[in-house]
């Protein structure tokens, strides 16, 4: 275990210790002390990945094309080498991810199947090219230059091809050669023996949007650029577009792969999809109350005094900040559960706390769990803020509320 010395016995634990009461749950080795003793933490339910990923496959049908989870960001918040491990015993065919880096962190963590670097931007000189294929991480391409670079590299080590998978902007208009590009890149790779294309991807734009031109115009233009490499004597590989609202509203986004994130930790990106009933959000953000008190008519609650009584009200202060990604901008309008029922936050969200109006709460105690993101249950009923509750309040979307829980909030593995 650690090497690094630690005076406080809660950092010990080893990994997978059982914490008695709340089941099996892994501590996760980068737990530094502080995070142990703040009650904050992020609950991943590892079964709801695996569940998740079954119904994405069961919505794919039998002729299904590969799943290729996206693990970018880690993980949207969950923990990338968790969520990877999860996923690749589940017998997912492969992972993309962002950045090199995330890359090179999920090889670290042991990691053996194909993982897909999509950013397509390796650094000065491409170098990051070259540590992409020594962690045989597979490239994202869409330049002469950077077929042309690897063509040098594979030369000079005298290594088997480098295999990559080249990507066209069909619509997005960020990353990946233009379609007038394209006849040139694909002419480069068939030219370049040191090369090997393996796939092929694009990225939609408005697949999640109520006009379903643009994608159907994507689709339109990816099929022409997979029929100009074939026209070339070029097999282009694993096709793949289809981030989750493209795999679940457009079966001609499918091709050979997709690429889903956001519905594999169990949100789907359409309200009225009603594969929504099978995902399950697999994160979940507690806390405890660490203090509580009750207030007059007249006194006020946080900087700037935004809350002020009317009447007597009980005031329990939770240990979440927006520095643990609880958006300042909720102050005011988000609920907390407590108890298992709604309790409205009171006053501006701060840095380290936020103070909740628990006044209708009746029995809401010091050390009562507090969910600010996900489901409880408890003695006064059962209830939900998702994701995307949290986000219409504020004007985000879901993927930016998971993504912003920090570093400083510490990821608890849980496997019911
Ligand atoms: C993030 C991303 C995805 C996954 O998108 P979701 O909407 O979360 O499913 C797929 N492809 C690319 C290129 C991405 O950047």
């Amino acid at each position: 275990m650690s090497q690094e010395p630690t005076t406080l016995s809660t950092a010990d634990a080893p990994q997978g210790d059982v914490d008695e009461h709340e089941g099996r749950m892994a501590r996760p080795r980068r737990a530094a002390p502080a995070d142990a003793i703040r009650p904050t933490r992020a609950e991943v339910n590892l079964a709801a990945l695996r569940q998740n990923l079954r119904a994405i496959e069961r919505r794919l049908g039998p002729s299904r094309p590969e799943v290729w989870g996206v693990l970018k960001a880690d993980a949207y918040g969950h923990g990338a080498p968790a969520v990877a491990r999860t996923l690749e015993r589940a017998g997912i065919a492969g992972l993309c991810v962002a950045l090199l880096e995330e890359g090179i962190e999920l090889r670290e963590a042991g990691i053996r199947i194909p993982i897909l670097v999509m950013g397509g931007y390796y650094g000065h000189h491409h170098r990051g090219l070259e540590e992409a294929l020594a962690r045989d991480l597979t490239p994202v391409v869409y330049h002469v230059d950077q077929v042309q670079h690897l063509s040098r590299w594979v030369r000079a080590r005298g290594t088997h091809a480098a295999a990559v998978h080249l990507k066209i902007d069909t619509g997005m208009s960020r990353l990946g050669a233009r379609p007038d590009e394209f006849e040139a890149l694909i002419a480069a790779v068939a030219s370049t023996p040191e090369v090997k294309m393996q796939g092929l991807m694009s990225h939609l734009a408005c697949a999640d949007g109520a006009d379903v031109a643009p994608t159907r115009d994507q689709i339109e233009k990816f099929s022409s650029a997979v029929a100009a490499t074939r026209r070339i004597g070029l097999e282009p590989g694993t096709l793949h577009m289809a981030n989750s609202a493209g795999m679940l509203r457009f079966p001609a986004a499918r091709f050979d792969a997709v690429r889903p994130g956001l519905a594999l930790y169990g949100l789907s990106p359409l309200a009225s999809d009603e594969i929504q009933r099978d995902l399950v959000p697999a994160l979940r953000v507690r806390t405890e109350i660490v203090a509580l008190r009750d207030i007059e008519a007249g006194e006020a609650v946080g900087y700037g005094h935004t809350f002020r009584a009317t009447s007597r009200r009980r005031i329990a202060t939770i240990p979440v900040g927006y520095a643990d990604g609880f958006p300042r901008a909720l102050s005011g309008k988000a609920s907390v559960l407590v108890r298992g029922k709604r309790a409205p936050l009171a006053g501006i969200v701060s840095m380290d706390l936020a103070a909740v109006d628990v006044t209708d709460v009746p029995g809401a105690a010091l050390g009562d769990e507090v969910v600010v993101l996900g489901a409880q249950e408890g003695p006064l009923g059962r209830d939900v803020v998702s994701a995307d509750e949290l986000a219409s309040l504020t004007g985000a979307i879901s993927w930016e509320i998971l993504t912003h829980i920090s570093r400083r909030v510490p990821r608890f593995y849980r496997e019911p």
